[in-house]
């Protein structure tokens, strides 16, 4: 089950529970079990999930709670808090700083993206102004400083390696003092992998480790390799002191639930996700809206900071006004759709704005979503005031949309989609109401309300 899946099934057990007229136990324990079931589909180890239901049910009481509460809330606040817990150890990485000379050590299982990571991390850093390096301590396997060398080159970042010396603790030990020599602020060592964890993996590591004295050691971690997480994860925190996890391939079908596990077998946090094989496709991991979107509440607090950024100022009041009232009509949406048109880069904006990532643009096809956009505006530019300004969705009978399809030179068909879209965004957005309207500054206390 891949993670968009994972937050599909948690989002419908808590809508099956909130559709119960009362919310009981059974009704409970009934959603529990089926977010449990989703949770070890998608890899999560067997124990984190166990202590999760463990843990929400002492948090639930449900004879507790006031009458007037809304369980549903409370319940999806524990459920959120509990993935938290297990994603964040509760400290911060060690954060390298610009212009002083760190060492960051990367190690893996051959074939996690440790090579490809190591160069993401740096062209990342070197576009925000670092001085990175590259140094291949991979001797093990053959190709290994061929491809960074060829990795380094494109992204214009210094690498240090060598076809002839086997020795990697050797050449680690060289590299890192060139590069503090060169005033480099970012010293990456790159290390062997194997197929399988084996003593003299974590031997080549502890020598390397030994020798280069890294700030701090990244673990890098294949999504896909399932209930093995775990166990993995603690190898490596076992052999050599892990300080973060950077997990690959979050792109594809992984079951991305191997990741939470990981994350607390090494009690370090994810700093980064890889998602896909180009340089640029790697993101910043943040928890709490990476659970937030996971479990289909949208990431609110980005959301919010992303009003504040994307609409004009001017249009801000009256926007959060409106959607406070519960009012996502037809014209909040093409207001949007303009809005997120003179940004661009549309995919980051997007991605934060609850609703509006995955289904109406998914990734790497953001070409199309644009062109999608614009058709809907065009049909939305047939539409009578009447229509734009109602959030009521049965005004649009068939004559009606007819008559749009004919005035925007579109299918009726596509008109209907539309239509689909503007409900789906509306459900997602009608969340916003009772809201109260924040000023600016205000931001964080609104996120922990909607997140409540
Ligand atoms: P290493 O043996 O751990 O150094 O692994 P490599 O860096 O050589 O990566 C193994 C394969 O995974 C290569 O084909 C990479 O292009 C691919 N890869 C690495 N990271 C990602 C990712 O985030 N997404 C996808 N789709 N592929 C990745």
């Amino acid at each position: 089950m891949v993670l968009a899946q994972l937050g599909g099934s948690i989002s419908r057990a808590l809508q099956q529970m909130s559709n119960a007229t009362v919310i009981d136990e059974k009704v409970l324990n009934e959603c529990l079990n089926e977010i449990t079931r989703a949770l070890l589909q998608s890899d999560v180890q067997f124990k984190l999930v166990r202590d999760m239901q463990t843990n929400i049910k002492k948090i639930v009481n449900l004879d507790d709670l006031a009458a007037g509460h809304n369980k549903r809330r409370i319940i999806q606040q524990a459920i959120f808090n509990e993935l938290c817990k297990i994603l964040d150890p509760g400290k911060p990485s060690f954060t390298p700083k610009k212009g002083k000379a760190s060492v960051i050590m990367f190690v893996g299982l051959q074939g996690s993206g440790k090579t490809t990571t190591c160069t993401k991390y740096a062209f990342y850093h070197q576009k925000k102004g670092w001085k990175p390096a590259l140094v291949c301590a991979d001797t093990f396997r053959a190709g290994a400083f061929d491809q960074l060398k060829q990795n380094a080159t494109k992204a214009k970042i210094p690498f240090y390696g060598s076809y002839m010396e086997s020795d990697p603790v050797r050449i680690a030990a060289e590299g890192v003092e060139r590069f503090k020599k060169e005033n480099c602020d970012l010293i990456i060592v790159d290390t062997s992998g194997r197929h399988k964890q084996e003593a003299s993996l974590f031997e080549e590591m502890r020598q390397v480790a030994e020798a280069t004295k890294p700030d701090l050691v990244i673990f890098v971690m294949d999504s896909s390799i399932g209930q093995a997480a775990f166990d993995q994860a603690q190898a490596f925190k076992q052999s050599v002191s892990v300080g973060a996890v950077i997990v690959t391939k979050m792109d594809g079908h992984a079951k991305g639930g191997g990741a939470l596990s990981a994350v607390a077998a090494t009690k370090s946090p994810v700093i980064f996700i890889g998602t896909g094989e180009h340089m640029d496709e790697f993101e910043v991991f943040d928890v709490k809206p990476f659970v937030s979107r996971l479990l289909g509440m949208g990431d609110w607090s980005g959301f919010m900071d992303k009003i504040h950024e994307v609409v004009p100022m001017d249009q801000q009041p009256e926007l959060l006004q409106k959607l406070s009232e519960g009012n996502f009509t037809l014209r909040i949406m093409y207001e949007q759709f303009q809005n997120i048109l003179k940004m661009g880069p549309i995919g980051q904006v997007f991605s934060m704005l609850p609703g509006f990532s995955a289904e109406l643009m998914p990734k790497g096809r953001e070409k199309e979503s644009q062109a999608k956009i614009k058709r809907y505006m065009t049909m939305m530019d047939s539409m009578t005031n009447e229509e734009l300004d109602s959030s009521n969705p049965k005004l649009m009978n068939e004559s009606r949309m007819m008559r749009i399809a004919r005035g925007s030179g579109r299918a009726v068909r596509e008109v209907m989609e539309m239509l689909e879209e503007y409900k789906r965004l509306a459900k997602i957005w009608s969340k916003m109401k009772g809201l109260k309207i924040p000023k600016k500054g205000e931001m964080s206390a609104l996120s922990r309300n909607m997140n409540a």
